[in-house]
């Protein structure tokens, strides 16, 4: 390549700055969204917090900033989500240190690299906009969730108005009109004492979204036309594109992992007969109980189906690792099942054996699934992933909900309806038909190749 060790330049005309928030879900396809600039002739330089920062070796051909965030090691470690955000926008926001706008100034500055174009920002990151605009540079937002979600954000006054939010306990199975299929318990919400906190953080995204040159949605055309449309017509942005499946657009996809990715699964998948293996993972932040693991594990056990289970460190509560397999689990599971600290997922999903996914809903992880026509099973815990199951469920009608107490008879019923029943074939047949649409749109000539080409032109143009 040109620009090996991210110094010869030279063939690239401009730059972006992209900033991810630090969160897996988050840095997956902003990392996607890079490759896919760089590989269309964009010299890219990634700004990073020191919290779950990337590691520079991984992709030579970037320039790696960091940013200081101010996340005390405690909030890091508590998974408190909403807290740390908070801690973070405050460290870069700080006007005493200007942190944020400091590093802008002297990556701006840098002559070895080409003019910068614009940063590429999560809106969470809310100290971006003022920072950028106090350097004069343009700012984009990726949204690393559904275009639903966005509209959830942008209804936000109007479901507090009316009265959908804060959710009451009598209200849950209430049909949200104005947000079609969505009942107020799929909606975007937190628990009642961080309500209010969450409402002033999505305002002030919202705002960010708002002042921003650009909106690219890490969703296609196809998928949400209707949620695209309303977003279209309600922004007052001037461009908003919808280029994804990301990570289908970028060629190098096990490169931005917080943990080690197990390829040895993949050899243990390969032993397997054709759509035998139910793949279990509930991503990089959700978690369950200790008594729920046991259910989880004697439901997949007496589902008799092969299964490939991803136990990352910290996902069972109060336990650090791995750990308390109920006794006789693994005799019991010997050959059948298999456990894994963290999968290469996109591989796991696209391998011929894998005929279904017990998953949390997270948007990325949902739209892996649909990209290789696997159907779910969802279990939701907060933020978009009720949403994100909502249309699963009742828009695509690619899976279902295990819904209420994890129970290891209920598991076992859910997976038998996901991997034998004729409703768990229909969900497949349909999620082929999405598999076909996403390699539509990905297709020279499909929405979104014409969505990346119409960003690139546009960066250029700022
Ligand atoms: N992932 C992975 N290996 C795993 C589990 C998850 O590589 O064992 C990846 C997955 O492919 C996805 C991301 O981690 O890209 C999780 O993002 P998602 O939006 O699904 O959920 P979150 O972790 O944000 O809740």
């Amino acid at each position: 390549g040109d620009d090996a060790g991210g110094r010869t330049t030279s063939r690239r005309r401009r730059r972006i700055l992209v900033f991810p928030l630090p969160f897996q879900g988050h840095i997956n396809p902003m990392r996607q969204l890079a490759d896919a600039l760089h590989a269309r002739g964009l010299a890219v330089t990634v700004l990073h917090t020191r919290f779950n920062a990337p590691d520079p070796g991984r992709r030579p051909e970037f320039r790696f900033v960091p940013v200081p965030d101010g996340v005390p090691a405690g909030v890091a470690a508590s998974g408190d989500v909403i807290g740390l955000l908070d801690a973070m926008n405050a460290a870069m926001e700080a006007e005493e240190s200007a942190a944020l706008r400091g590093v802008l100034e002297s990556v701006l500055a840098d002559e070895e690299q080409p003019p910068a174009a614009c940063i590429v920002f999560d809106a969470n990151l809310l100290a971006v906009p003022r920072a950028a605009a106090a350097v004069g540079l343009k700012t984009l937002v990726l949204r690393t969730a559904s275009a639903a979600c966005l509209g959830c954000f942008m209804a936000y006054p109007m479901l507090h108005q009316k009265g959908y939010l804060p959710p009451q306990e009598s209200k849950m199975y209430m049909p949200v009109e104005e947000l079609p299929p969505l009942r107020v318990r799929d909606l975007f919400y937190s628990s009642r004492s961080d309500q209010e906190k969450l409402r002033n953080l999505l305002a002030r995204a919202m705002e960010a979204v708002n002042s921003s040159s650009g909106l690219v949605i890490n969703t296609f055309d196809a998928l949400e036309p209707a949620e695209l449309e309303r977003i279209r017509s309600e922004l007052r942005i001037p461009t908003v594109l919808a280029p994804g499946p990301l990570h289908k657009l970028s060629s190098k996809n096990t490169a931005s992992s917080l943990l080690d990715e197990d390829h040895g699964c993949i050899k243990w998948l390969d032993k397997q007969p054709p759509r035998s293996v139910l793949y279990v993972s509930f991503g990089s932040l959700a978690s369950m109980d200790p008594d729920e693991f046991l259910e989880v594990a004697w439901g997949l056990a007496a589902s008799g189906h092969p299964f490939l289970w991803v136990v990352r460190p910290g996902s069972v509560r109060g336990s650090e690792d791995i750990q308390g397999f109920p006794e006789g689990f693994e005799a019991a599971v010997e050959g059948t099942g298999k456990v894994i600290r963290w999968a290469p997922q996109q591989e796991v999903l696209a391998h011929p054996v894998v005929g279904g996914f017990w998953m949390h809903s997270g948007w990325n992880s949902t739209m892996e699934s649909i990209s290789e026509g696997v159907p779910m099973i969802c279990r939701p815990q907060f933020a978009d992933q009720m949403m994100n199951t909502r249309y699963v469920e009742k828009m695509w009608s690619v899976g279902f909900e295990l819904e209420g107490e994890l129970e290891r008879g209920r598991i076992e019923e859910a997976i038998r309806k996901l991997m034998e029943e004729r409703e768990g074939a229909e969900m497949r047949e349909r999620a082929m038909e999405l598999k076909k649409k996403v390699a539509h749109c990905l297709k020279s000539g499909g929405s979104s190749q014409i969505a990346m080409d119409k960003l690139v032109k546009y960066i250029l143009s700022l």
